[in-house]
């Protein structure tokens, strides 16, 4: 029996197995998709300590290594459930149990998308997700925000400080956001608003965003705004849903924990975007992967 099996081989889980076996316990890294986790779409990350820039693949190919290099294992499995047992958990996935003492549920978030022809393979090349993270390749250029809520809002404050102009695109007549936040972005120079409408294609010239079509519901009337970045900011969906009658959920379906990592299940951790946090990072969720494998290891022993 593993002592530890991780869920999720993105930052977080690949951080608990790390921490894991510094601590001689035998760990076992299930990922359904691709190690290294959401930061693989990003070609130029720049807020990894240690690391002027580095692409999302080479960050995960360098963790994936050091990982295995500690001694950890991985498979490829879509964990679909988990069972408590005497001795720990039984971890059911697509192909086949697994039995293990403990277990980090490190399953991350997935990003709403806003369904256009293209919107994939432009991710990290003029489509992205965090002002954060990508806000300083914009500086000085013209950008969409596709949302109206609370994280669009706060994604548009941030992208005013360094672009030329924010433009953004709302689907509803209304923002849906806090109010002191409108007020704090349209107070803005640079920023303007288009409601009632929602976007329909996206512009593409040799591989790059140039502009976004827009179509006013009311009318059907379409236009184009001309663009260098859009960033997508109409929510995130966690996966949780499968683990939940172990590990509470909040209201938008992320592991009620703090900190601590830890869930009301003895033996069952949380790390990461999965779990209920103000900021989701490689950063963030790489302490929570540190804090939840060595609380396990604690209580392991
Ligand atoms: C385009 C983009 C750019 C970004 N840029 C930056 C940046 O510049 N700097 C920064 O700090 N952060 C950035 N982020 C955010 C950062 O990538 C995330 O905060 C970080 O990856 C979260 O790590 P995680 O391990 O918690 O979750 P994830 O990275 O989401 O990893 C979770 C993993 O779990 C797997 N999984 C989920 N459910 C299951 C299951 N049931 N069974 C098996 N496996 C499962 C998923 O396939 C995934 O690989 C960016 C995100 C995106 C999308």
């Amino acid at each position: 029996m593993t002592d530890i099996i991780v869920v999720g081989g993105g930052p977080a889980g690949m951080t608990a197995a790390l921490y894991a076996r510094r601590n001689n316990k035998t760990v076992l890294v299930l990922e359904k998709n691709g190690f290294g986790g959401q930061i693989t779409y990003s070609p130029k990350v720049e807020n990894i300590p240690g690391n002027l820039q580095i692409s999302g693949n080479e960050f995960a190919e360098k963790f994936l290594d050091q990982v295995l290099a500690q001694g950890a294992e991985i498979d490829f499995a879509a964990v679909t459930g988990l069972t408590k047992t005497a001795e720990g958990f039984t971890v059911h996935t697509d192909s086949g149990d697994y039995e293990s003492r403990a277990v980090i549920l490190a399953t991350g978030v997935k990003h709403r998308m806003l369904g256009l022809e293209g919107e994939n393979e432009l991710v990290g090349r003029g489509i992205s997700f965090c002002a954060v993270c990508d806000g300083e390749f914009y500086r000085d250029r013209t950008v969409v925000v596709a949302g109206g809520g609370n994280s669009a809002l706060q994604e548009a404050i941030l992208l005013t400080e360094n672009c030329k102009e924010v433009v953004m695109v709302q689907d509803l007549d209304f923002f849906t956001g806090e109010k002191k936040s409108q007020e704090t972005l349209f107070s803005r120079p640079n920023v303007r608003a288009i409601t009632g409408t929602t976007l329909k294609a996206l512009r593409v010239e040799d591989g790059k965003l140039t502009g976004v079509v827009t179509e006013k519901t009311a009318t059907g009337e379409r236009s184009t705004i001309p663009c260098d970045g859009l960033f997508v900011a109409i929510g995130l969906i966690p996966e949780n849903g499968a683990f939940a009658d172990l590990a509470a959920l909040n209201d938008y379906g992320y592991f009620d924990s703090g900190e601590d990592c830890l869930t009301q299940t003895e033996g069952l951790f949380v790390a990461g975007d999965c779990r209920s946090k103000s900021l989701r990072q490689v950063v963030t969720a790489a302490a929570d992967g540190a804090m939840a494998a060595v609380a396990a290891c604690r209580y392991l022993e």
